[in-house]
């Protein structure tokens, strides 16, 4: 069994505290690996091995520190399968999912803000006698918070334009899915990369994680994860005149138009639903459908749905893993009895799940779809995070916009017509920082990512990536 350590200061080393917390494999239930309970001590030691660190890195020039991050990049995808064995161990994705999309993301996401950065340009602004320009610093130490569902995806997509920006890092993973960043450290010491430049530390949310936030010397933090979390981080950091990236939860709507292409649709949102056993913030949760097509659209979609395999997560044939964790598995099926109790009849999900010898102990669920559920219940306005969905009717465009729009979250959508007129029409319309047209997590990395109201604050991916890691400097020049 393998025992993790904190990367500070190039190293390898165990938490002050000398304690651990278990690492389980959610598809066995059985545990896998120990994790360090860091403290305050470890904090102190990264904060201190990064503030050192900071003159070198930052003096390098753009290209010199794209080279380490090519580096990274390339060892990523040399260990491909080793780290998609990890990250499908830890949080019972389809190992075929991990292969080919966490893992290969994680390697571009090294690859896309190294030239980014090398790329990036700050404006000037010429006047009739003077002229003003504006010079981007590193902000000096910087935190990086990442959630569980797409462990090494989202640690390395704040990392990188962190790294590339010339900041140095202290970085904390999910406890619940630390193991591919531990497999990270490793990557970062065998590129060379400078003792200090980033530093991981393992733990809780609420030891490590809140120790990182209540710390005076971290500059910025980019933070992705639930509502709840992501709001007492703005309320620590407000005071402090802190920048904050908080990309948050979702409750996404999907509008299906009686014009779309249906089996393209069907296909789709099928897709957008279940993908990562629906643990995507970005996940289709609430289906509203044009009513002439309801039923047509509801007989397809769930028969595919039911065609979906649940299991071992190794196994090719399988398309949904286990859920994280048996906790979170009692969360998602806690919402499945409120939404029964709330009216919602339940069109599939009750089916027995036939698991294998190895698995048989593990934190499965069967994809669930519901219909007849007001909009304002629970289920269709809170975050459930799991492979559960509701198809509501609408009768016109307006309705299907108010339908959509009457959330307190505003991640993402996707819109599914033929009708181009209506397609931009209600791109513009709809109360979400990610709007996708017969698509779902299209995702070009030079795009604003993040959401609107309480699914966050601040985007992420490309440029915005790189502005939030600097800050501006302008200097103006009397001709
Ligand atoms: P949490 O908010 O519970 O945790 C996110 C991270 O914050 C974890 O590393 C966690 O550590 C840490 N954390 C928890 N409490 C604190 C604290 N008080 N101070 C500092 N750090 C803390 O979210 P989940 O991990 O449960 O992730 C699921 C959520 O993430 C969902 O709401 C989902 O929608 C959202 N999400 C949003 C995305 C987006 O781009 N908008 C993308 C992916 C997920 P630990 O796990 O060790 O407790």
């Amino acid at each position: 069994m393998e025992i993790l350590a904190n990367y500070i200061n190039g190293e390898l080393i165990p938490p002050h505290s000398s304690n651990y917390l278990d690492d389980i494999n959610p598809a066995i239930a059985e545990k896998f690996a120990e994790i360090p309970l860091s403290d305050e001590e470890d904090l102190r030691l990264a904060i201190a091995s990064a503030e050192k660190a900071f003159p070198a890195w930052s003096g390098l020039s753009a290209k010199e520190r794209a080279d380490y991050l090519m580096k990274i990049s390339n060892l990523i995808k040399d260990n491909l399968e080793e780290l998609a064995v990890a990250e499908s161990t830890d949080t019972g994705k389809p190992l075929q999912l991990a292969k080919t999309v966490d893992i290969p993301r994680a390697a571009s996401n090294m690859e896309f803000f190294a030239h980014a950065f090398t790329q990036f340009s700050s404006e000037s602004h010429a006047g009739k006698d003077s002229i003003n320009y504006t010079l981007r610093k590193p902000l000096g130490v910087v935190a990086c918070i990442s959630p569980w569902n797409l462990p090494l995806y989202l640690f390395t997509w704040k990392i990188a334009p962190a790294l590339a920006a010339g900041n140095c890092v202290i970085a904390k993973p999910s406890e619940i899915t630390p193991y591919t960043a531990y497999l990270f450290s490793k990557i970062c010491m065998e590129a060379g990369l400078p003792n200090g430049v980033l530093n991981i530390l393992h733990g809780t949310g609420p030891e490590i994680g809140n120790a990182i936030v209540q710390n005076k010397k971290i500059k910025a933090i980019s933070f992705t994860g639930g509502t709840a979390t992501g709001r007492k981080i703005a309320e620590i950091s407000a005071p402090l005149f802190r920048k904050v990236s908080l990309e948050l939860g979702g409750k996404n709507p999907a509008l299906v138009f009686a014009d779309c292409d249906l089996e393209k649709t069907v296909d789709g949102l099928v897709r957008a639903s279940f993908t990562n056993q629906g643990e995507i913030c970005l996940c289709a949760s609430r289906i509203y459908i044009e009513e002439s097509i309801y039923e047509d659209f509801k007989n397809r979609f769930v028969e595919k749905v039911k065609a979906l395999k649940v299991g071992n997560p190794s196994k090719q044939a399988n398309n949904m893993g286990a859920l994280v964790s048996a906790q979170h598995l009692e969360k998602v099926k806690s919402y499945i009895d409120l939404a029964k109790k709330e009216g919602g009849n339940l069109l599939c999900g009750d089916e027995d799940i036939e698991l294998d010898e190895e698995t048989k102990n593990g934190y499965f669920l069967r994809p669930h779809v519901f219909e007849n559920l007001p909009n304002q219940c629970s289920t269709n306005q809170e975050e459930i995070f799991g492979p559960v969905v509701s198809l509501n009717v609408f009768n016109d465009e307006k309705e299907a916009i108010a339908l959509a729009n009457e959330s307190e979250y505003g991640l993402a959508s996707t819109i599914w017509t033929n009708d181009l007129s209506r397609a931009h029409r209600i791109g513009n319309q709809i109360e979400t920082g990610i709007v996708w047209i017969n698509c779902w997590m299209n995702r070009d990395l030079r795009t604003p990512f993040g959401g609107m109201k309480n699914s966050g604050l601040g985007r992420e991916g490309g440029l915005e990536a790189l502005r939030f890691f600097t800050e501006p400097k302008n200097i103006c020049i009397q001709y």
